[in-house]
């Protein structure tokens, strides 16, 4: 697709009827625009596997408002991706507007069926459903259908899945077919770890695409796995790209000292002179805040050219600047040395999405990877209530059990992350919001 640039008053009329028709006011839309004059465009597209399709290293997920899905596409950004779960289904009618005439052909649209947590369907029930998310996204067919969350070694091969997905390709329903996975839902044998999964995936075939979390801080199992799928002409998309959000709301936690629990306070100090170390680093670097460390983070992945797409979340107009504004750049020296001591000094405040490796320590069970994915949505990507609506269906943690445990799941991880300190600061978080 070529990159296409709007005029400033092309954008204006068309912004003005995209956001009056969603509902927010003119006072919120020129600001926004105010922030939105110097209009980037997308700089580099790559191929996204065995789809040939040439994709923008910067796609977006989950769309928030037609008006900023339509700046996004004009910005050059041709990969969309969504489910038939966000906002139960409104998140694909959105998408559907904001395409409707448009040139469906130089848009990549990935949709997804929510199978995860033990849900079993029938094919014809698959098939209905992929039917459905179709019809909502207006289009003739819907380019990658992917199955949601694949939380076990055993969901990659799902009988049904796969012969409702031969049908609907035969039909020409869909073009191909994918994959996400952020892990199991809570370490057991047979479920299999994030990369056990993937891996999975890769020898089953049948993946044209996948999509899964890689950054900075935990490179290792990305590169593998990215690698993997080079080689196999798996396309690839990317999520949980920025871990540093996190650090911001541990320093709010540390502020409040009061409300920390008795085992969290006989931690307090030490917790206080990792933060000092904090402050040293961004001394160090002459940060006033965490905006090149995120510039960084999402550099770190444009860098590795084994991935096709970063899915991003442009919320308002300001998003396009930042995020479309990476596309194309690789990460620089400076940046380099950023990240690797952010992640020496201060990778303890993270725990490395998909990694399961403490749980199978804790005395009740608790899926310690998936509570920290939901304290990532609410902290990171400001996702309050979803994260906080997830977490409500956990169980086994009412009482916020952590604040008085032992930690036996902090002696196990090997990366040393201040994890029930994390745990018990997001139960505070998530369990408060209705
Ligand atoms: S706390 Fe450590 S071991 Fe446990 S899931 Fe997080 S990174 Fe993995
Ligand atoms: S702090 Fe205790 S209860 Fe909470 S996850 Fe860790 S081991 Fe389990």
């Amino acid at each position: 697709m070529k990159p296409h640039k709007l005029n400033r008053r092309d954008f204006l009329r068309r912004s003005a009827k995209g956001t009056l028709g969603f509902g927010i006011g003119l006072s919120r839309l020129s600001r926004d625009n105010e922030v939105f004059q110097n209009y980037p465009s997308i700089k580099e597209y790559r191929k996204l596997g065995r789809t040939g399709f040439l994709v923008s290293d910067i796609g977006s997920g989950i769309p928030y408002s037609e008006a900023v899905l339509k700046a996004v596409i004009d910005s050059g950004v041709n990969f969309i991706e969504t489910s038939e779960s966000y906002d139960n289904g409104r998140n694909e009618i959105l998408i559907g507007k904001t395409i409707k005439n448009l040139n469906r052909e130089k848009l990549f649209i990935a949709t997804k069926l929510n199978i995860s947590l033990g849900i079993t369907m029938s094919q014809d029930e698959i098939y209905t459903r992929a039917e459905e998310s179709r019809k909502r996204l207006g289009s003739g067919y819907i380019d990658l259908y992917m199955m949601h969350q694949a939380q076990s070694i055993l969901k990659v091969s799902d009988r049904n899945f796969h012969r409702a997905c031969d049908r609907l390709r035969k039909e020409g329903k869909i073009r191909f077919v994918g994959l996400s996975c952020h892990g199991s839902f809570w370490w057991q044998e047979q479920g299999g770890s994030l990369e056990d999964i993937l891996i999975a995936a890769i020898e089953d075939g049948r993946y044209d695409v996948l999509f899964f979390p890689y950054n900075f801080l935990d490179p290792g199992m990305g590169e593998r796995i990215l690698a993997r799928c080079k080689a196999a002409n798996i396309g690839t998309m990317i999520m949980k790209s920025n871990p540093v959000g996190i650090l911001e709301s541990y320093e709010s936690v540390l502020k409040r000292g009061d409300e920390l629990g008795f085992l969290e306070q006989k931690d307090y100090e030490t917790k206080k002179i990792q933060m000092e170390k904090a402050g040293n680093f961004f001394r160090k670097y002459g940060m006033t805040g965490t905006e090149d460390l995120k510039r960084g983070a999402y550099r770190f992945i444009l860098s590795n050219d084994n991935v096709s797409t970063i899915c991003c979340r442009f919320r308002n107009f300001s998003d396009i600047d930042m995020y479309v504004g990476l596309s194309g750049s690789r990460l620089n020296e400076k940046e380099n040395l950023l990240l690797a001591e952010f992640r020496e000094s201060l990778g303890f405040l993270n725990c490395r999405i998909g990694c399961n490796k403490c749980e199978k320590s804790c005395p009740v069970h608790l899926p310690v990877s998936t509570i920290m994915r939901y304290y990532y949505y609410s902290q990171a990507l400001s996702e309050q209530e979803t994260a906080s609506s997830l977490y409500r269906n956990i169980g086994n943690n009412e009482s916020g059990i952590c604040r008085k445990c032992q930690g036996h799941c902090e002696k196990a991880c090997p990366h040393n992350v201040a994890i029930r300190f994390l745990l018990a600061d997001a139960h505070r978080q998530l369990s408060k919001i209705t």
